[in-house]
């Protein structure tokens, strides 16, 4: 079997930060260059599945050191897209170019890249090669097997997995946890300073400059700057602010009614429906999921939001819903603001497949011409918006934290009314606002749990997508989905105890002692889950779970801004760190300095007494 693994070179975020210039753009001097950590575990799972192991990395000159990284580590041997006119490129760019280096090296059976990258943190490249080499897709894999002439992937959903089967050829993006990446080895170190790299230019492969480069891009960046952190004022805990004082602050604060005004089932609203742009065309559309037969709160969100936006855009909110048939998500979808939804049904878009379901959307845009699509930025929405962007040729922000609709002078262009999408990237340091000046749709993925899913009822018109499907969209099996539910309420939660790497196995019980005291849930940092103590579902952060409760408290937690960019707009922040000096404490409004296993017994006791006097009451 062959193989091509894509590569690229990233600042080493995990060690330092980038910084801003003042004109904007990111100064990655400071910074040590390395092979994308996620990329590191495709390169190994391509060495593990693949007879023959090629990578190709796109960039400077420099950027050869990635393939001699990778050559280190056991590959074939690599290809350097190294030219002027590919800078700047944006994912769309980009993928045109790596894709057409794939058909010139003579395409592979298995194309393998990193689920993101540390810099950009898209996840799009993937599934945007993916679509310009006309082969299935499955992204977030953390294990991959060959069984019987096929694909065997299991990809990441919230909250669990799922197993697809895929013919070959296929592209496949590999998370960081599995397929832990070997290290170099000596001849492998020998081969690699002997390596020479074939280097190829734009022209090489055919590409114009209206498909590669940065005036090619759709995706324009309108503005860095550096992600501001909420300033609050930590009262520590000590002799003159005993436990129980900080008990009665956050009773009297409100911080710890456990009522879940966050459930979208709990949301009522006795607005009459309103039919106010139901005659405009919907300009803004919301691509919805389910949960079930229902709609997902993610999509609520985002008909929120779009109701305030859309009539900036100049017209209603669409709500796009692909299922097996026809289902209570409508009128959910009506309740939170959508004047038309579109729906497509058909059995074969349950379960969902990323192909047929991004068929009927691109066949569904094409026809209706919204000027612009959301998409939750969950497993599925990260799955399907890049395929549906290379398929419309369109600019695709992903992760946004924030949208808005306005001006953007570029040059002597003036353009109004365009989808500002405010996104993290640089592991959580900068926030990017992108645009998508001039291609149609304007595209974005938008993190759960950022907007507030508001009630608007409206009076919905439902348009019947038609669902043409091609024989190959249907290639990919779903063999297998395990999802604990019970795992993925956490951004609707009020109350949340984190657990941090501070904690172990003998501390942990305490974490839950303490949730179970005051009726919250138990959360996790990344070192947490790393060091194995809770599941993948339960952390909060960049790559995580973004919570917005009235009350977090982080136990054992450093205060990493990969973890801050998940809890930062909880009202009340308690942290407990033996460290006095521990970032965690600036993004606090209490603390206790302390260990853990002394300090959450205290809080649980506190917290204990308050319920018991209220219950005496
Ligand atoms: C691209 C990328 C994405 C990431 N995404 C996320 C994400 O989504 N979420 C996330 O959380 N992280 C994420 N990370 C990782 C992040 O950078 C940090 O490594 C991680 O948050 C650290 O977890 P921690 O605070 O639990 O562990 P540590 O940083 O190891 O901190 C442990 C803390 O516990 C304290 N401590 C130790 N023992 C005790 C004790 N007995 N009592 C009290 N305090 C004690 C220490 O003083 C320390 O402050 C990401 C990183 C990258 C590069």
């Amino acid at each position: 079997m062959k193989a091509i693994v894509l590569v690229k070179q990233v600042p080493d975020l995990r060690t330092a930060d980038v910084g801003i210039r003042e004109d904007g753009t990111i100064a990655r001097e400071g910074t040590p260059a390395v092979t994308n950590p996620a990329d590191l575990h495709a390169l190994e799972a391509g060495l593990r599945i693949a007879d023959e192991v090629t990578v190709i990395t796109m960039g400077p000159p420099k950027a050869e050191e990635v393939l001699r990284d990778a050559v280190s580590r056991g590959a074939g041997g690599g290809v350097l897209l190294c030219d002027r006119a590919l800078a700047g490129s944006d994912t769309w760019a980009t993928s045109n170019a790596l894709a057409a280096a794939i058909v010139h090296l003579g395409g592979a059976d298995l194309v393998l890249c990193g689920a993101t990258a540390l810099d950009g943190e898209t996840g799009q490249v993937g599934p945007e090669v993916a679509q310009r080499l006309g082969v299935p897709q499955a992204t977030g894999c953390e294990d991959l097997e060959v069984d019987r002439g096929r694909l065997r992937a299991r990809r990441i959903v919230e909250g669990g997995y799922e197993t697809l089967s895929l013919p070959l050829p296929a592209l496949i993006t590999i998370a960081e946890t599995s397929f832990a990446p070997r290290y170099p080895t000596l001849p492998g170190r020998r081969n690699a300073s002997k390596a020479q790299f074939p280097v190829l230019s734009a022209a090489d492969l055919g590409l114009s400059s209206d498909v590669v480069g940065l005036e090619a891009s759709p995706t324009k960046v309108a503005r860095m700057e550096p992600a501001p952190l909420p300033d609050r004022k930590c009262r520590m805990v000590g002799s003159d602010f005993t436990y129980e004082n900080l008990v009665d602050k956050l009773r009297e604060q409100g911080a710890l009614d456990t009522t879940g005004t966050h459930a979208l089932s709990g949301d009522h609203s006795d607005d009459p429906p309103t039919a106010d742009q139901a005659s405009t065309e919907p300009k803004l559309w919301v691509v919805c999921e389910l949960d079930g037969d229902c709609l997902k709160g993610s999509s609520a969100e985002l008909l929120s939001k779009a109701v305030e936006l859309a009539p900036e855009l100049g017209g209603g909110v669409g709500a796009f819903v692909a299922a097996a048939e026809p289902t209570a998500a409508l009128p959910d979808a009506a309740r939170f603001g959508s004047d038309v939804a579109y729906l497509a049904t058909s059995p074969q878009l349950s379960p969902y497949r990323c192909q047929p379901h991004a068929r009927v959307l691109a066949d569904a845009v094409r026809r209706h011409q919204p000027e612009a699509i959301l998409f939750a930025a969950t497993t599925t929405g990260r799955d399907l918006a890049p395929r549906v962007a290379a398929m419309l040729d369109a600019g695709l922000a992903a992760d946004c934290t924030d949208l808005s609709v306005g001006p953007w002078q570029r040059r002597e262009h003036r353009y109004e009314a365009l989808l500002h999408q405010v996104r993290p990237a640089m592991a959580g340091g900068v926030l990017a606002t992108c645009v998508s000046p001039v291609v149609r749709p304007q595209m974005a993925t938008v993190r759960p749990g950022v907007f507030e899913a508001t009630p608007r009822p409206r009076r919905t018109e439902v348009v019947q997508v038609a669902v043409a499907l091609e024989p190959g969209d249907l290639a990919v099996e779903v063999l297998d989905r395990e999802v604990r539910r019970s795992d993925v309420r956490l951004a609707e939660a009020d109350v949340i105890v984190a657990g941090g790497a501070g904690c172990d196995e003998r501390s942990w019980h305490l974490v839950e002692e303490l949730a179970a005291a005051i009726g919250g849930k138990v959360a996790a940092s990344r070192g947490a889950v790393t060091a194995g103590l809770a599941p993948r579902a339960l952390q909060v952060g960049q790559t995580g779970t973004t919570v917005h409760p009235d009350l977090y408290v982080a136990c054992g937690v450093s205060g990493a801004l990969q973890h801050i960019v998940g809890m930062r707009t909880a009202r009340t922040v308690l942290a407990v760190n033996r460290d006095p000096d521990a970032f965690i404490f600036h993004v606090a409004d209490y603390g206790i300095v302390g260990e853990v296993e002394e300090a959450l017994p205290r809080l649980t006791e506190a917290f204990r007494g308050v319920s018991n006097a209220g219950e005496d009451n």
